[in-house]
């Protein structure tokens, strides 16, 4: 057992390592290699990988850093998120990236890829633009182009050959990873207690900043070791956590779920990991192909794109249903758009459904937790008495 416990240690070390110390040891170990920073929510990192990069997820500053220069940056009323980058990037915490991706998901954001471009921070600062068009010819054709870029970007730096064999073997690769992380999900749905929800994001949030292949590594071993019984089950309901897919909830905000009653058996805090839902083909001789495929037809439901013909409710009823969960917590940052304006539309799917939910918000350096636990506390008991 002590071996999953130094493996924890490592992961919440990686996770929470604002100088990301292991992917700049990564880069200085071999000459043309290149670090690729992204922000929330999912980048096709196996583009990156392909051209030689280390894609490096850059989540936000918790609450581990103060924020002086970022409110200077921002108004009052945005998400916090944006301000603890900024300020990261106004630090030197993110010296030694060579290039920074802000996918598409909001305004904060896009303004952010701005603020990057006149720092100069990096050789490019991609605006990673998703398809809001499902339709393979239309928001296809766009999403490959806006690929092609990305990797013109990295080559231009670093000279490397992104060739089909490079594409298929990160394809392989990140498939595997996504698979493992499917399977320690499976195993926390039936038997969550073997494998806290803080643990868990801790081995997601770890995979972010390191080779794949080490990841993947540090994935077989959990697996190996969880798929064994061990602690004590409780009686807890089980939830599904939704809404926290770009700014980060702080850690206790999470063990606050737990600590009142709540096994979160689901929840999109490390979405874009687990946003391709199913394998990608890493066999074909057009792996840009497979990769757009993908995103159109595989990804999972998330707000920050229009999704008209597969509604988000829906997709989360069946979530919660395919996960044998009690109920949903709907947990978003203050002033998150994108969540906050879906919420009132998933939470109808889910009152049609006959799900309970409750909700409430939080940014990432929030240091209260008491009146969360209270409320996850009530919402568990009222499932365990009433429902
Ligand atoms: S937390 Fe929400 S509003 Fe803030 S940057 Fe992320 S998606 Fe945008």
């Amino acid at each position: 057992m002590s071996e999953l416990i130094n493996i924890l240690k490592e992961c919440e070390d990686l996770a929470f390592d604002l100088h990301f110390t292991a992917a700049r040891k990564w880069k200085a170990e071999k000459a043309g290699r290149i670090l690729t920073g992204y922000l929330p929510v999912y980048v096709p990192r196996e583009i990156i990988h392909a051209a030689g990069g280390l894609p490096v997820g850059i989540m936000g500053a918790g609450d581990r850093k103060q924020i002086i220069k970022g409110d200077a940056y921002y108004q009052s009323y945005i998400c916090h998120l944006p301000r603890g980058v900024i300020e990261m990037a106004l630090d030197d915490n993110l010296d030694g990236f060579d290039g920074f991706i802000f996918p598409a998901i909001c305004d904060c954001i896009r303004n952010l890829s701005g603020m990057f471009k006149l720092s100069k921070k990096g050789s490019f600062q991609r605006y990673f633009d998703y398809p809001q068009n499902f339709d393979p010819l239309t928001g296809g054709t766009f999403y490959r182009e806006e690929m092609q870029k990305l990797i013109d970007d990295m080559v231009k730096i670093n000279g490397a050959q992104v060739t089909t064999d490079k594409l298929n073997k990160a394809i392989a690769l990140y498939n595997r990873n996504r698979e493992l992380i499917e399977t320690i999900y499976n195993i926390r749905q039936e038997y969550p207690w073997r494998l806290s929800a803080v643990d868990t994001y801790h081995i997601l949030r770890a995979g972010l900043v390191i080779p794949v292949e080490r990841h993947n590594e540090m994935l077989e071993r959990v697996v190996q070791i969880i798929s064994k019984e061990r602690g004590n089950p409780m009686d807890n309901i089980r939830v599904v956590v939704t809404g926290s897919f770009c700014e980060q909830p702080p850690i206790g905000l999470i063990k606050s779920i737990e600590m009142a009653g709540c096994y979160i058996v689901d929840d999109d805090f490390m979405l874009g990991s687990r946003f391709i839902k199913s394998a990608v083909d890493d066999a074909t001789a057009d792996p840009l192909g497979a990769l757009t495929a993908a995103y159109i037809t595989q990804s999972d439901f998330a707000s920050f794109y229009y999704d008209i013909g597969n509604p988000k409710g829906k997709r989360l009823a069946q979530l919660v249903k395919r996960r044998k969960a009690d109920g949903v917590i709907f947990s978003a940052a203050s002033f998150c758009d994108p969540a906050l304006l879906d919420r009132p539309q998933m939470q109808k799917e889910c009152d049609e459904a006959g799900i309970p939910h409750i909700n409430f918000q939080y940014h990432e350096s929030t240091g209260q937790f008491k009146v969360i636990k209270e409320q996850a506390g009530t919402f568990s008991d009222s499932i365990k008495l009433w429902v």
